[in-house]
C-alpha cells in the first residue's frame, strides 16, 4: 500500500488502485481503514482480474462472433459488490470510477438506496458506444477498460445519470501515441481521449434527448466530481475559486482528431456531429482557454 498519510499532507485529494486493481479483499479493507483516517476518498476501477483473463472486449454476442478473449460485466460486478460491501462497514467515502454495466448500476442504486457512502461516475464513451462498432473497422481506439459493453448497458448507464445513481461524468482521458495504438486489436493498449470530445457528447447525446438539463449537467462534470474529491470548485457563489466553464450549447461543431489541442490522436469519436462547446475556460480567474 501506498503511504497515505504523508500523499494527504503532500496534497492528495483521493487514492485509487485505477491500472492495477486491488484483488485482495484484506488490502482494500486495509486501504479503507487508513483513507477514512485521513478523510479521503477510495476510488475503486473495480475489476477482478481473475474473470476479466485474456479478456480485451465486452464478453458476450459480438466477442463471441469476432473469436476474441471477453471481459465479462461480472468482473466489474463482483468486484463493486465486495467493495460496497466493506464500504458499508467501515465507512470511507467509496467512489466507482467509469461505471460501465447494467448491473452494476443496480448494485450502487441498491447500497445508495441503503444508505452506503457510495458515489459513482460513468464516461461519454460508455453512454455513447456499444461493442457492436468493434467488429465494423478494429479500431483500437474503441478499446479501453472497463470496455464498450452492449445497448442494455448504454441504456441502464443513461438511466442511473437521470435517476442520481450516478453521481458524476468524468472523461476517462487516456492518451497514447499513434505508434502505441497502430498494432492489432488484442496488443493494443486501453483506452482513448476524452477531454476534448465530453462535453460535446454529453450535450448532444443526454441535453438534446432530454435526459439531463444544463443545471444537471453542471453537477455531474462539476459541482459533484469536486465534492467527491473535496476539493474547491464547482461553486459560483461569491468569494468561490474562479474555475468556470462558459458554454455555447447552440454551437454545431464536427469532431476532427488532427485539429485537437491533444498532442494524441486516440478518439473514436473522428467526424462525428456534435452540438454544444466549450467557449471559455477560466482558471483561478483567467481566461485559459478561448474556443
Ligand atoms: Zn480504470
Amino acid at each position: 500500500m501506498a503511504d497515505i498519510g504523508e500523499m494527504v499532507q503532500t496534497g492528495a485529494v483521493a487514492v485509487t488502485d485505477d491500472g492495477s486493481p486491488v484483488h485482495d479483499a484484506g488490502m482494500m479493507r486495509r486501504a479503507l481503514e487508513y483513507a477514512g483516517m485521513f478523510g479521503i476518498t477510495v476510488i475503486s476501477h473495480a475489476e477482478d482480474m481473475s474473470l476479466s483473463g485474456k479478456g480485451v472486449m465486452n464478453e458476450g454476442y459480438e466477442s463471441t462472433r469476432l473469436g476474441m478473449h471477453g471481459i465479462p460485466p461480472f468482473s466489474e460486478e463482483v468486484c463493486i459488490s465486495r467493495d460496497i460491501i466493506l464500504c458499508k462497514y467501515i465507512g470511507t467515502p467509496l467512489h466507482i470510477a467509469h461505471v460501465s454495466t447494467k448491473g452494476s448500476v443496480e448494485l450502487i442504486r441498491q447500497a445508495k438506496a441503503a444508505g452506503v457512502n457510495v458515489t459513482a461516475e460513468a464516461t461519454p464513451h460508455h453512454f455513447t458506444l456499444t461493442d457492436v462498432e468493434i467488429g465494423k473497422e478494429f479500431s483500437t481506439n474503441l478499446k479501453m477498460n472497463p470496455p464498450l459493453r452492449t445497448q442494455e448497458d448504454v441504456d441502464a448507464i443513461i438511466e442511473g445519470l437521470k435517476d442520481g445513481t450516478i453521481d458524476a461524468i468524468a472523461s476517462d482521458h487516456a492518451p497514447h501515441a499513434p505508434e502505441e495504438k497502430e498494432v492489432e486489436f488484442d496488443q493494443a493498449p486501453n483506452g482513448i481521449i476524452g477531454l476534448e470530445t465530453s462535453l460535446g457528447l454529453v450535450a448532444t447525446y443526454l441535453v438534446k434527448p432530454g435526459h439531463l438539463t444544463w443545471n444537471e449537467v453542471a453537477r455531474k462534470m462539476s459541482a459533484a466530481p469536486a465534492k467527491i474529491l473535496r476539493a474547491p470548485g464547482g461553486d459560483l457563489r461569491a468569494g468561490a475559486i474562479a474555475d468556470i466553464t462558459i458554454v455555447n450549447p447552440k454551437a454545431a461543431w464536427t469532431v476532427k482528431v488532427d485539429k485537437f489541442y491533444s498532442k494524441s490522436r486516440n478518439s473514436p469519436y473522428d467526424g462525428w456531429k456534435l452540438q454544444g462547446k466549450v467557449k471559455y475556460t477560466i482558471l483561478g480567474g483567467e481566461v485559459s482557454f478561448e474556443g
